[in-house]
């Protein structure tokens, strides 16, 4: 098995670092890894030298209202599960290390931030860029794996590595999903057996869209429709947002003429998913 070397202070992280052959890249986490995550390290782990892993529960993309203190945690099977899929290094600072006393830095991505995730959790991705750009400064890596999963995070992580000429190759890699179509991810464990049950909706309101799309529908607003009208149909979802927009900027649109995202988020209970497709 692969000797996974474990890190947490910064001073050991540069010396870890320093004995890593490159290119290495970097796969940034909140933990309670799941085949999701382990799809970037294994994806990491066959396209380069080396692989570093972060585990941070980043308080600043939390809301005060947020999950924060029930995120899910289990850093032993983390690490079994990172040692197994072959990463290299794993780096797990303290609050108090990312975010020592009179801490005033932070890094803001302007328009693309605005919609989606953005206009729904204010101030969540000045958190996501700060931190993201603090793990590529502490980390140096020459590229970093994010899954499509979290569409706009990906938008924005290349935003702000385009605007402070960051020297790293950002790779987006496809969701991975459950058998049934559900998306991976560490908030599933909240769902209890019914609300995982309708937590179907978001799956499938989005291939019921596709569906019509490559049946050459291509009006925006009727793909719109077709997705609210599957999860309204769910007594335990409750709609929060749902955008048909162009692929690069976010922006809403009317008309399918290129690359587009799909995208949602839906209260299942108290649970908040969210899920997106790709069309074109
Ligand atoms: P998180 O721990 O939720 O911050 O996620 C860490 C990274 O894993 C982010 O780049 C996510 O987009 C990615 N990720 C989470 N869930 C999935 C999934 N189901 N498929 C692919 N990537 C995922």
């Amino acid at each position: 098995m692969n000797e996974l070397k474990k890190v947490i202070t910064l001073k050991d992280l540069w010396d870890a670092r320093a004995t890593l052959p490159t290119p290495i890249g970097l796969v940034p986490t909140m933990g309670f890894l799941h085949e999701g995550h382990l799809s970037l390290v294994k994806r990491a782990r066959s396209e380069l030298a080396s692989v570093v892993v972060s585990i941070f529960v980043n308080p600043t993309q939390f809301a005060p209202t947020d999950d924060l203190n029930a995120y899910p945690r289990d850093l032993e099977r983390d690490i079994a599960l990172l040692e197994k899929a072959g990463a290299n290094l794993l780096w797990m600072p303290t609050p108090e290390i990312m975010y020592p006393p009179d801490y005033q830095t932070w890094v803001n991505v302007d328009k693309i931030t605005k919609p989606l995730e953005g206009k729904k959790r204010p101030g969540h991705f000045r958190g996501v860029t700060t931190i993201v750009a603090k793990l590529f400064n502490a980390i140096q890596p020459q590229v970093a794996y994010f899954g499509q999963k979290d569409a706009q995070q990906v938008a924005v992580i290349k935003q702000m590595v385009r605007d402070l000429n960051m020297p790293i190759e950002i790779i987006a890699s496809p969701i991975i999903r459950e058998r049934d179509g559900l998306a991976m991810s560490s908030r599933n464990t909240y769902l209890n057996p019914a609300e995982r049950q309708a937590a179907l909706v978001l799956s499938k309101s989005l291939e019921a869209a596709k569906s019509a799309y490559q049946n050459g529908e291509r009006n925006a607003q009727i793909l719109r429709v077709k997705m609210e009208e599957v999860i309204n149909a769910e007594p335990l979802a409750r709609l929060e947002y749902i955008s048909c927009a162009d692929y690069d900027q976010l922006n809403e649109i009317e008309k399918i003429e290129k690359k587009t995202l799909l995208s949602m988020a839906v209260y299942i209970g108290k649970t908040r998913l969210i899920d997106n497709e790709v069309l074109g």
